[in-house]
């Protein structure tokens, strides 16, 4: 890989480090030229996955806009972006999973939103109120609940799951 500081043609590798889930890898380079230090990320790449949008037009899967929409749901709330790209990678090997080459946007939405619920509980309800995911305004109140008093959150998700079956 070519130096980004002089443009040499050789960087040599020092070190590779494998990230903690295993599916990236971090490479810190040096160049042999002017010794020019820095690192790569290679990470997987969702590749042929065309995602079918609500009123049934079809576009290539990007990384950018789940990351863009990801961020505008977690505006001023604390993560390191190491943890981000966790969570952008957690939900493309999720689309993954699936094996399939068409995925529609409220697919992607809802896992976006089962994970989301996990990192940080304000963007969970920021983003799912934007995809109206709640079924109705009982479901909302009960998840609003549980954010207010995080000891009856076992409870909550109870009493949501027998909403959903009926
Ligand atoms: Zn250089």
């Amino acid at each position: 890989m070519k130096c980004p500081a002089c443009l040499a043609q050789d960087t040599k590798v020092n070190d590779s480090r494998l990230s903690e889930d295993g599916f990236a890898i971090k490479r810190r380079r040096e160049c042999q030229k002017c010794s020019f230090r820095f690192s790569t990320y290679e990470q997987m790449e969702i590749l042929n996955l065309l995602v079918v949008k609500r009123n049934g037009v079809k576009e290539p899967y990007s990384r950018d806009k789940l990351e863009s929409g990801l961020k505008k749901s977690l505006e001023k709330r604390p993560y390191t972006l190491e943890d981000f790209k966790k969570l952008v990678s957690t939900v493309e090997r999720d689309i993954q999973k699936r094996k399939q080459d068409e995925i529609t946007s409220a697919a992607i939405g809802e896992i976006v939103m089962k994970r989301l619920k996990f990192f940080d509980k304000v963007a969970y309800i920021r983003f799912a109120s934007v995809y109206r995911a709640f079924e109705d305004v009982k479901t909302f109140q009960h998840e609003l609940n549980s954010l207010l008093k995080p000891a009856l959150l076992k409870k909550t998700v109870k009493s949501l799951r027998i909403i959903k079956k009926k």
